[in-house]
């Protein structure tokens, strides 16, 4: 019973994608574990001793920038040696098919770009782009760094192109996102514990525009109890079965 029901469930969920007009995506770092790229909350949340929420902040930049290059400089050796996994080629297939998708994503990975998506919005930017912390300066720059990379124009230190915990996201961004959001028929919420806002929030401004949201994660999130359709279990197995033949 429980079976059939699960299969009726993702029949419906893959009628949906397969119908909609506006399909928006938001992946989290879920969507990018099977990769083998380390979620920050997972079990595996450790960085030598220290918790990478900690070092993802930038007080923590300016307390010990060479601390903070040297974590930023594994996560890009790290992620440099990942391969798109099946449910971000699942995700560029939907948005080959589908009339019109936004893929906003957490993640700094860059892997759904990879993996053939075209329209990807990274709401926290990107392991792949240099900002300098003194002027506009910035560059997408996917070679080895040294321990404290100096900005080209005026010598001063380059930081990572990630939106840091307790940052705002760049201009323009977040209103784009909410527009999309609100015109979306079809929410899609893959791989992210919905904790970090405003990313969280988003699957209730959709469903309050009218849209159906799904949930695709290992586990039930903050999110799952006002979700229309809540589907548990890997991203790289789920996500492929609802894509595969639409
Ligand atoms: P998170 O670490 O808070 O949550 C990840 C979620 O994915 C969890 O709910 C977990 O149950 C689920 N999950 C784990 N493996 C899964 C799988 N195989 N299939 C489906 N679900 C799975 O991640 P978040 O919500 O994206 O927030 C973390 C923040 O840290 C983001 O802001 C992001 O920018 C950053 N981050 C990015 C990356 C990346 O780029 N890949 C990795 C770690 C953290
Ligand atoms: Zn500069």
């Amino acid at each position: 019973m429980i079976a059939e029901n699960l299969i009726a469930k993702m029949q419906t969920v893959k009628a949906l994608l397969s119908g909609a007009r506006s399909l928006v995506v938001l992946t989290g770092a879920g969507v990018s574990a099977e990769s083998g790229v380390p979620t920050f909350r997972g079990t595996d949340g450790l960085w030598e001793e220290y918790r990478p929420e900690d070092l993802a902040r930038p007080e923590a930049f300016s307390r010990d920038p060479e601390l903070i290059w040297r974590f930023y400089n594994w996560r890009r050796e790290l992620v440099g040696r990942c391969e798109p996994n099946p449910a971000h080629l699942a995700l560029a297939a939907l948005e080959r098919q589908a009339p019109e998708m936004l893929l906003v994503t957490q993640n700094v990975d860059g892997l759904h770009q990879r993996a053939g998506n075209r329209n990807v919005l990274e709401l926290h930017g990107s392991l792949w782009r240099l900002q300098c912390t003194v002027c506009t300066y910035e560059e997408e720059n996917r070679t080895d760094l040294p321990p404290l990379p100096a900005c080209p124009r005026c010598n001063n230190l380059l930081r990572p192109g990630v939106v840091w915990f307790g940052e705002q996201l760049p201009a323009g961004v977040l209103s784009t996102v909410l527009d999309t959001v609100a015109k979306a028929d079809v929410m899609l919420v893959a791989g992210t514990s919905s904790v970090v806002q405003p990313a969280a929030s988003l699957a209730h401004v959709a469903k309050r525009s009218g849209a159906v949201t799904i949930e695709v994660n290992l586990e039930p999130t903050h999110n799952t109890g006002f979700m229309d359709f809540a589907l548990h279990g890997r991203a790289g197995e789920i996500l492929p079965q609802l894509v595969e033949g639409i």
